[in-house]
């Protein structure tokens, strides 16, 4: 198997993240990835099973402390944003039911959407008209070409089939002068160092494992540059862990989280704390022609 990044045969396993699948890591670019990647229909039942139930999106409830979490993490992403563009039209790709454009809508900026989910793009539809939400992949969207100021990708380029389609098309659909904003898994970290295989991230619908090395290899083939990198914080509770850690069990952190779970009254368990969780926030620039 050749790399699916930069195309070099120096790759090598290592390890099985189930029988018959492992994730290899390339020893060139250094991006590690899963092979083979579960198809379609794999896929599909893997994310209806565990995918809202732990992200605390049930049926039509929304999980209120998970709202709340999640705009505290996009308000840190759009404020690294602002010092590069500060206004305009911001493409979300993957954006759910729509927190980080609300987020977005409210600093002034003018929100589109492309998402894979029926039922999440419909909800997003609701609240930011018919035009401005795609329902299916990036790929397929009808968006112009150099429409967008900001273009945001977070939790999405691990989830792709192949990275270099999904960022060209990002390059495309992006103004001269905008950014991309990719948030990631990042292998270069103490918690991946620490946890190995263990490392939460490693997961079945994670086919791309990003560090900078990669990340900037790959950004090079699509004609864009890294114009900043910093490790990501995220705002977390432990409503939100105790509900993740349980559809995702680990060994050491399920029942550290039950037990503070737990302990904690209910205030402090929605109380949000900040925290890098093994994860990279880039910005990307088109080079110059
Ligand atoms: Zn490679």
């Amino acid at each position: 198997m050749d790399c699916m990044v930069c195309g070099s045969p120096q790759v090598e396993i290592k390890f099985d993240l189930e029988p018959g699948r492992q994730i290899l890591c390339c020893l060139k670019c250094g991006v590690e990835f899963l092979f083979p990647q579960l198809n379609d229909e794999e896929l599909k039942k893997l994310y209806s099973e565990n995918y809202y139930k732990a992200w605390g999106v049930q049926g039509t409830e929304e999980n209120e402390s998970t709202k709340q979490m999640k705009i505290a993490t996009f308000q840190l992403r759009l404020s690294l944003i602002r010092n590069y563009v500060a206004s305009g039209k911001v493409l979300d790709v993957g954006c759910a039911t729509g927190y980080f454009l609300e987020a977005a809508t409210e600093k002034g900026f003018q929100p589109y959407g492309v998402e894979f989910s029926e039922y999440s793009s419909r909800i997003a539809k609701n609240k930011f008209g018919e035009e401005h939400i795609f329902f299916g992949t990036l790929e397929q969207c009808s968006f112009a070409a150099k429409m967008f100021d900001v273009i945001a990708m977070s939790d999405l380029i691990e989830h792709v089939r192949i990275p270099e389609q999904t960022l060209s098309k990002a390059a495309e659909l992006l103004k001269d002068d905008g950014v991309i904003m990719i948030m990631t898994p990042d292998t270069k970290t103490v918690s991946n160092n620490l946890m190995g295989r263990r490392w939460t991230h490693y997961k079945l619908e994670h086919f791309f494992y990003f560090s900078h090395g990669s990340m900037s290899y790959l950004a090079g083939k699509c004609n864009l540059h890294i114009v900043h990198y910093e490790k990501s914080k995220k705002a977390l509770n432990i409503e939100y862990l105790h509900t993740q850690y349980n559809v995702y069990r680990h060994w050491l952190l399920t029942p550290f989280v039950n037990l503070l779970h737990a302990l904690l009254p209910a205030k402090l368990r929605k109380k949000n704390f900040y925290f890098s969780i093994g994860e990279m926030v880039v910005i990307l620039k088109k080079n110059k022609p």
